[in-house]
């Protein structure tokens, strides 16, 4: 999506340890003009699939998937990270290991708001290693729901995540594809 690919050239950052701050409009203050153009293109490339809810994870990805999810007109679910090891009640969960701190946590959604004929849309603001939306597919798995695809607005693909999830027959859209990224360089995009 030009208009993504050109605002990360603007105002994308590269840091150490391949990791791309877009914190200026994208995961902390937020342009949401922007953002609603994103939510309407997933809505776009999605909304022949029958989607009830979109599912993501808690902090980044939220004001994406509220956007999303008045496109579509369902409900927005997202899952919350929990630190504590013996994680109460009727709730599904996932481990997760964080590309962007390196820690390990656990993700809990409530079983109230997924069950088994859901058909789920799973979006997230990046894709890296592929072990958040690996968790998110764990989730809907378990509630016997199908996950119809995940709409990621930057995905990091010289990291192996998109290949992970796509050899897994999930269907995978992202907004913005980044071949390669250096600090010397900036970001390339695929085509
Ligand atoms: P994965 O689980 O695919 O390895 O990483 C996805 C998660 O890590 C996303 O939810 C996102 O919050 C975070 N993440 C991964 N790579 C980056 C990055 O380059 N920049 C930022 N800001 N977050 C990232």
């Amino acid at each position: 999506m030009k208009l993504l690919e050109d605002r990360i050239r603007k105002d994308g950052i590269i840091g150490e340890g391949n990791v791309l701050k877009v914190d200026s409009f994208l995961n902390h203050q937020m342009d949401i003009a922007l953002i609603d153009e994103l939510a309407a293109e997933f809505h776009r490339l999605f909304k022949d699939c029958g989607v009830t809810k979109i599912l993501t994870i808690e902090a980044s990805g939220i004001g994406i998937a509220c956007l999303t999810a008045k496109y579509f007109g369902v409900p927005m679910v997202f899952a919350k990270k929990s630190k504590t090891k013996n994680i109460a009640g009727d709730i599904y969960t996932a481990k997760v290991e964080s590309f962007t701190h390196g820690t390990v946590y656990d993700v809990m959604v409530s079983k109230k708001f997924l069950n088994s004929s859901d058909k789920v849309l799973i979006i997230d603001d990046f894709l890296a290693n592929g072990q958040a939306l690996l968790g998110l597919t764990k989730i809907v798995k378990d509630a016997g729901a199908a996950t119809v695809g995940c709409g990621i607005v930057i995905e990091k693909a010289f990291q192996d995540g998109g290949k992970i999830i796509r050899e897994q027959g999930i269907r995978v859209e992202s907004l913005a594809r980044i071949k390669e990224m250096s600090v010397q360089n900036g970001a390339v995009f695929c085509d």
